[in-house]
């Protein structure tokens, strides 16, 4: 079909510019592309939904700002309800913060690799995305983000940790001297904090221009329900809600989250269990010749491998097993990312890894 250019110039130039990365969905028995928890929701959460769903009233809207949720959070997090926004996952929240802050003329500033959604957002809000690399080692550069923070004054500086692709992690100090550095916003993005121990609730107490994003798509398996929350100051909650649309959690995506909040001890001891299979994993990797894998804290590892990224992504998908490509990047050339599966997919993994290797000539 010809292009009418004409009507593409109805497009905002900032959006008709972004050449977004899509993924291509492959069928495979084995995905680990994702970050996801593959073991999926407890049969003892999903009972109680199912439970739940008899009464709920899928004729009505969503009570709006969602109070229950909000109420169950603030008591989760110890920190009030109207600190808390409740989003169609956390991809919205990053949206909605992106179109409250940024705009033409703005910076936003972020590691580079980290997650691929703050770039996208800011170029879209048609603000100047700035990367700032992490080391060789995937490490952060702390005193290069502050140097960054110092020299180009963003109005948000995203920080992810443990950070996605890498697993690498920001401690609490090295945060402290990013949020010193800077009179903008600090997003930190803690997607993963559960597969860590450790997360940053503790400076919100103290500092007034940072912003927590948590998800249950990781920890708490529920991906497909997307659901994300954010905590921050009310005053800036009260303004970043403005630029959300009326109902952003539909009901069935509610009564999971609450069911998910009632019983998250039982999803962070589970994601306690994955942070040790992670360690077993990243042994078993260790001991092969031909890859290099990197130190994480999250539900994935990302490693190196001599025959390539492209060929081990390929390789590994005709055996049936779906990792991350991640070699695009400069910092990453040879490099994938592989999420922590259920013992039995992580055996599947390795055991189709060393075929690959073996067959290419590289012996464990
Ligand atoms: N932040 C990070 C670091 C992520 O890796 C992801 C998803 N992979 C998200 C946010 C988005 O999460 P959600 O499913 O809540 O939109």
């Amino acid at each position: 079909m010809k292009v009418n250019t004409s009507i593409l110039s109805c497009v905002r130039q900032a959006v008709r510019n972004f050449v977004p990365n899509h993924l291509t969905g492959y069928d495979v028995p084995v995905k680990l592309d994702q970050n996801e928890n593959t073991a999926g929701v407890p049969k003892s959460v999903l009972d109680h939904l199912n439970d739940r769903l008899q009464e709920v009233s899928l004729h009505r809207y969503p009570t709006p700002r969602q109070p229950e949720i909000r109420s169950a959070l603030s008591k989760l997090n110890v920190w009030p309800a109207d600190g808390i926004l409740v989003g169609n996952g956390t991809d919205e929240l990053l949206l909605m913060l992106a179109f409250s802050v940024l705009e033409p003329g703005r910076r936003a500033l972020y590691p580079s690799p980290s997650f691929y959604f703050y770039d996208q957002v800011v170029r879209v809000a048609g603000a100047e995305g700035i990367e700032v690399p992490l080391r060789n080692d995937l490490q952060y550069d702390v005193d290069a983000l502050v140097r960054g923070v110092e020299a180009l004054e963003p109005h948000v500086v995203f920080l992810c940790s443990p950070n996605n692709p890498t697993g690498s992690t920001l401690n609490e100090g090295e945060i402290r001297k990013v949020i010193e550095s800077t009179t903008g916003l600090v997003v930190l993005d803690e997607a993963y904090w559960e597969f860590h121990g450790w997360n940053g609730r503790e400076l919100l107490d103290e500092y007034p221009n940072l912003v927590l994003l948590r998800t249950f798509s990781k920890a708490f398996a529920m991906a497909g329900l997307r659901v994300g929350y954010l905590l921050a100051r009310s005053e800036l909650v009260e303004q970043f809600a403005k630029v959300q649309q009326p109902y952003p959690l539909n009901r069935l995506s509610s009564e999971a989250a609450l069911i998910a909040i009632e019983q998250h001890d039982v999803f962070e001891k589970a994601a306690r269990d994955t942070a040790v299979e992670r360690e077993r994993l990243y042994k078993r990797l260790e001991r092969l010749e031909a890859v290099t894998v990197y130190p994480s804290r999250a539900n994935f590892l990302a490693f190196r491998t001599q025959l390539g990224a492209q060929k081990t992504f390929e390789g590994l998908r005709e055996r049936g097993v779906l990792v991350r490509d991640l070699g695009a990047h400069t910092l990453m050339r040879d490099t994938l990312r592989v999420g922590i599966g259920t013992p039995e997919e992580n055996e599947t993994f390795l055991r189709a890894l060393n075929d690959l290797l073996e067959v290419a000539q590289y012996r464990e």
